[in-house]
């Protein structure tokens, strides 16, 4: 049992812990591996699911553990494909999961926190507060819950109609990053969803010490919000970068290990009059010469109340011609899904945290950070 009397959430257990469990009731080692494919290979909601499993065990499991499955609290449809879902947890948090159909992949942007620390100031996440971190139940149940409702859709076949992940949706993974790793290993492992390490992208705003453990412990991509090209501007739009400014950050992104073929994302929020001048593209250009990199332009999509605009679309393509022209590869982000409010920096469940709280005035913004993950900053 664990601390508290709660007990352990059978969809967050690792490999090796369901296996010592399914040990310690006297079961053989195979069961472990039959269960581990109801859970993450077919998503089973329940544990009246695993038909294959013998009652004497579903019960013993029903006694010693419990078994978290996200509840759909809403789905909202865009006319572009885009569906956003809104899950309620154990707790009555609601968190949201974007999914984004192309014509060459199915991609779903999952939520790793409920809320976020970090306060950006153009981001309607970072405007609610961290409320709490999600389990890896919590985060790998989005990418089963979607799935099987992808399959009643008629989006692609079961188990799996995703082909991508990106950890783009609230909260910010590295910090949380030790539950997000063992969310990975259960949805890269080959008897679960089994996703390609080379179709799964972790973002992240620049906490400079976890880049490293995700370069070193993870093997998925990684992009980077730069979304600024001086320290005096980021520290503005980004209260991390007074803790590690572009400079680091981009030194941490020169030494992060990438595989043969592979280039990091940055992604660099257009706000309009704010960071979209000919003079920020021409930084840009030179902040990522020499790293293998793509540049993500996404014009900002406007959160009411929180002071920016979007650019001009003249200037959205003047900033993309100035990168082009210097080599650097870079495209301009559909705007997904805005007629959902599921664009990128719109998710923000209401209700989730008591609602947003007043975003912070400029230079005001939170600096320290709670350290939920306890990694040490
Ligand atoms: N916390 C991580 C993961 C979330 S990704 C991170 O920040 O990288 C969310 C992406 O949406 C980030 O690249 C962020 O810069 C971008 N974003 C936030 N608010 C936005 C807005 N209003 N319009 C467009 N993009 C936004
Ligand atoms: Fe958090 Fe990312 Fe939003 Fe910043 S952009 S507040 S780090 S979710």
């Amino acid at each position: 049992m664990s601390p508290g009397g709660a007990l352990p959430d059978l969809r967050s257990l690792a490999r090796p812990e369901l296996a010592a469990l399914v040990g310690e009731l006297g079961e053989k080692p195979f069961r472990a591996r039959q269960l581990f494919r109801w859970l993450h290979r077919n998503g089973a909601a329940t544990l009246d699911e695993m038909t294959d499993l013998s009652r004497p065990l579903r019960a013993a499991l029903a006694a010693r553990t419990s078994l978290m499955t996200l509840e759909r609290a809403t789905e909202q449809r865009s006319v572009d494909g885009t569906i956003k879902w809104t899950w309620r947890t154990g707790d009555g948090k609601l968190i949201e999961s974007v999914y984004m159909p192309e014509t060459d992949r199915k991609t779903l942007c999952v939520s790793s926190q409920v809320g976020c620390a970090l306060g950006c100031t153009f981001c309607m996440t970072g405007t609610m507060g961290l409320a709490r971190n999600l389990t890896p139940g919590e985060i790998v149940d989005q990418v089963h819950r979607a799935n099987r409702r992808l399959v009643e859709l008629g989006e692609g076949p079961a188990p799996r109609p995703l082909t991508n992940l990106v950890f783009m949706g609230m909260g910010e993974p590295l910090h949380n990053f030790d539950r997000v790793k063992a969310a990975l290993e259960l949805l890269l492992d080959e008897d679960g969803p089994n996703f390609s390490h080379r179709h799964v992208t972790v973002s992240t705003s620049g906490l400079v010490p976890v880049m490293r453990r995700l370069g070193e412990e993870t093997q998925v991509k990684l992009a980077v919000s730069l979304n600024a090209t001086t320290d005096a501007q980021r520290d503005l739009l980004m209260p991390i970068n007074r803790r590690w400014p572009i400079g680091e950050l981009l030194a941490a992104c020169r030494s992060f290990p990438m595989k043969q073929g592979r280039r990091i994302t940055f992604e660099y929020v257009l706000l309009g009059g704010v960071n979209d001048t000919d003079a920020d593209a021409l930084r840009l250009s030179r902040l990522v010469a020499g790293i293998p990199a793509k540049v993500n332009l996404i014009p900002y999509n406007d959160n009411p109340g929180l002071g920016f605009q979007a650019p001009a679309p003249e200037r959205v393509e003047a900033f993309h011609r100035i990168l082009f022209d210097r080599n650097i590869t870079a495209v301009i982000r559909k705007n997904r899904g805005a007629d959902i409010a599921a664009a990128c920096g719109q998710l923000a469940a209401v209700g989730a945290t008591g609602g947003p709280r007043r975003p912070a005035a400029p230079g005001q913004g939170a600096v320290t950070l709670t350290d939920p993950g306890g990694l040490g900053y």
